[in-house]
């Protein structure tokens, strides 16, 4: 049972650094969650992971400037502080990190992290520049808060994986740990972005999870031609054609290529504008026996 405590609130990096050596004074382990506010039950479950086996649970809440395009909805992004500490409370986080984004990147800061491969498909090719702002904020957040482990959603499938990648490169001494994506009860993915939907755009977006629900049952029905799951994929999206798929793709859930035969791990990647809402989700797929 997970206790309801009031966290502390720091803004700045120094504040963060001596509760951190604190709780490890006292032989706790540190659990990061970071988020870019606006928080709804997807984020909660990562919270509630953190607190059930950590010590001490810290979650970050920053929207992160480097990471948006020129054109994508940074200045609009939800910012709803207040309600967000409200529901953390609840879910055992110990202390919350809001900085102001001059205590992120001060005047000055002149260093980001360029990584190639796994940030190039998908994500990278629709938003030039996404991971790159993404792998900064968060290897600045790993420097900050000095996490045994950090929890990431599954629902941004190649975060998880420019992470991992981060992690690795960096010989950061983190534990990386995915959790599930949750969706609401109609199979719509959690996401703080579900706000911007109109009733009509709502119902569109059903399609992005129906289509990977119809892939995942005829994979798990023993269909094991990629181009046949892709094609239920994009068939499902294209009865619904007000909305706009910029990928519907299945992936080899490790490199992110594209494999012929459903013989590894793969993931049913999909990310769609739905208005001007731009949606992801994802599915992935073990082969089974
Ligand atoms: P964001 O605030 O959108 O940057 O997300 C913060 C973290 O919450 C990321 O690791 C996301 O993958 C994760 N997250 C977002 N939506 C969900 C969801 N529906 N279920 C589980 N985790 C999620």
């Amino acid at each position: 049972m997970i206790e309801t405590k009031q966290p502390r609130i720091v803004h700045d990096v120094a504040d963060l650094r001596r509760a951190v050596q604190e709780a490890r004074a006292a032989g706790r382990s540190i659990g990061l969650v970071p988020t870019m506010g606006a928080l709804h039950p997807g984020h909660v479950s990562l919270v509630d992971e953190s607190a059930r086996t950590c010590g001490f649970t810290i979650v970050t809440i920053f929207v992160n400037p480097t990471q948006f395009g020129p054109k994508e909805d940074f200045s609009k992004y939800p910012r709803t502080l207040e309600a967000d500490v409200a529901l953390v409370s609840a879910h055992g986080a110990d202390l919350i990190f809001a900085p102001a984004t001059e205590v992120v990147y001060p005047p000055g800061h002149a260093t980001f992290v360029e990584m190639h491969g796994i940030t190039e498909p998908l994500e990278g090719e629709c938003r030039p520049g996404h991971f790159r702002g993404v792998a900064t904020v968060v290897l600045k957040l790993f420097n900050m808060a000095a996490p045994d482990v950090a929890f990431f959603g599954r629902k941004d499938f190649q975060q998880t994986l420019v992470i991992k990648q981060l992690v690795r490169d960096f010989d950061l001494p983190i534990e990386i740990r995915v959790c599930p994506t949750l969706r609401e009860a109609d199979g719509l993915a959690m996401s703080s972005r579900n706000i911007y939907l109109s009733n009509e755009e709502r119902q569109q977006a059903l399609s992005l999870s129906r289509a990977l629900r119809k892939a995942e049952q005829i994979a798990k029905a023993g269909e094991r031609d990629v181009w046949k799951i892709r094609d239920v994929l994009q068939t499902e999206l294209a009865a619904t054609p007000a909305i706009r798929v910029q990928y519907a793709v299945v992936a080899d859930a490790e490199t992110l290529r594209e494999p012929a035969t459903l013989d590894r791990p793969c993931v049913a990647l999909i990310a769609a504008f739905v208005g001007k809402t731009r949606l992801i989700d994802n599915c992935l797929f073990e082969p089974s026996a």
